[in-house]
């Protein structure tokens, strides 16, 4: 499956035991543990910054993720979908600057793309490769975001999804993977348990496996949003780079991105990475707090307003980790009702956002209260997902802070 893969990849590093494996030896993950032996894609980057430079990217036709395919693991004559993935907005939030005492804040609008979440950025990666590798059905397991990009992205490339979700899902977020066609199976457990069943029936029938934290490619595409963020503020990067937690995908992806600009001497300075948990699934937070090798911890049992936040043993949680410890950042946890309340704010920017990205301005909110950030400091925070796929949560947060904007209309 690997050798479909850029000739810029020099090999697939495992981050629980170091080893690094020849692209062509590896499929998925590292042989010392199939399931927390989690690769990592090095590339030769002196070759790419020969290959391409920044004033390259100014002059490219190319709009979404793909503009930046020399920095991808897969070579230039792939197949790519017609959907655009990526090229979303980074707007300047003067009016929230001021209100938390902070000299910017821009909010990179992930809302705006195909499904409505990052995850498009990932899933976008996952079609493109198995196109490839020759496959034409796709799994996955997902609390919902995941899936509805998988199955939109392939709906895109006449390809085939099965999504694995556990039952308690978000009605939207299942309605959503519905209308684009793709197969559901309901899973009664949780996360866990979908993600168990979708690999033992992946395999058996010859699948490609999207699932994140198994497949080392949704990195590389999630990483593209550090990209876009670098490109968009002219190279210029922020203090801070704040985003919510689950499973420390994201936020991993976040920190390659950077790395990756960093090696190839795009940008001259790493921002501190601000991971924000929610209080009730804090795993990671409480490892980094602990100093707990995340690796040894045992799971917790997550339950949060923050669907896309649950995650009991969060699987990328080495790449979450390093992301923050690398950075000199800082890891924080929100309460639900914290969450609902920067719903509101956030709301009332313009910005509509699902209970996991609003977590994020509620984490910006503590840490500036609690003195981690400063008011000369600058801040890009990524609203993750759409607040359409969660109206339940629309709805609880009316309650809580003013659904009485409704007057009787007299005939
Ligand atoms: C998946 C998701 C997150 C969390 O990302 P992880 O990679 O699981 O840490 C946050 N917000 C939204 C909207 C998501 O879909
Ligand atoms: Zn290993």
């Amino acid at each position: 499956m690997n050798r479909f893969v850029a000739d810029s990849v020099i090999g697939f590093n495992c981050v629980r035991c170091g080893a690094s494996h020849y692209p062509a030896e590896v499929q998925y993950t590292c042989s010392c543990d199939s399931e927390q032996g989690i690769l990592d894609i090095d590339y030769q980057y002196e070759g790419i910054r020969k290959n391409v430079s920044r004033a390259d990217l100014a002059s490219s036709t190319q709009v979404g993720m793909w503009r930046y395919l020399p920095l991808l693991p897969v070579p230039d004559n792939a197949q790519l979908p017609s959907l655009v993935v990526g090229n979303t907005p980074l707007y300047a939030l003067s009016g929230l600057a001021h209100q938390l005492d902070l000299k910017q804040v821009w909010c990179k609008d992930e809302s705006r793309q195909p499904s409505g979440s990052l995850k498009d950025r990932a899933s976008a990666m996952a079609v493109v490769h198995a196109r490839l590798a020759g496959y034409d059905t796709l799994a996955t397991a997902s609390t919902g975001n995941a899936a509805a990009a998988l199955s939109c992205l392939a709906a895109n490339m006449s390809m085939r999804a099965k999504i694995y979700v556990p039952k308690d899902a978000p009605k939207e977020k299942l309605l959503q993977i519905q209308a684009y066609g793709a197969e559901i199976v309901l899973v009664d457990g949780n996360y866990d348990a979908a993600f168990k069943l979708s690999l033992t029936e992946a395999k058996e029938n010859h699948w490609y496996i999207r699932n994140t934290a198994y497949n080392p490619y949704m990195t590389e595409g999630k990483k593209t949003v550090a990209y876009e963020i670098a490109e968009q503020l002219n190279w210029q990067m922020p203090d801070v780079i704040a985003v919510s937690v689950g499973d420390g995908s994201i936020i991993g992806g976040v920190h390659k991105g950077l790395k990756d600009l960093l090696a190839l001497g795009w940008i001259e300075k790493m921002p501190r990475i601000l991971g924000v948990q929610a209080s009730g699934s804090d795993f990671i937070y409480q490892a980094w707090h602990n100093r707990e090798t995340v690796l040894d911890k045992a799971a917790i049992a997550a339950n949060s307003v923050a669907d896309s936040l649950q995650a009991d043993l969060p699987k990328d949680r080495v790449k979450a980790l390093n992301a923050v410890v690398q950075t000199g950042g800082i890891y924080t946890t929100v309460t639900d009702e914290e969450i609902l309340q920067a719903m509101n704010t956030l709301g009332r920017h313009g910005i509509l956002s699902e209970p996991a990205a609003a977590a994020t301005l509620a984490g910006i909110t503590k840490a500036r209260k609690d003195r981690q950030l400063e008011a000369h400091e600058s801040l890009v925070m990524i609203n993750t997902g759409t607040g359409l796929k969660d109206m339940t949560s629309i709805q609880k947060m009316l309650k809580s802070y003013g659904s009485e904007n409704i007057n009787q209309g007299k005939c």
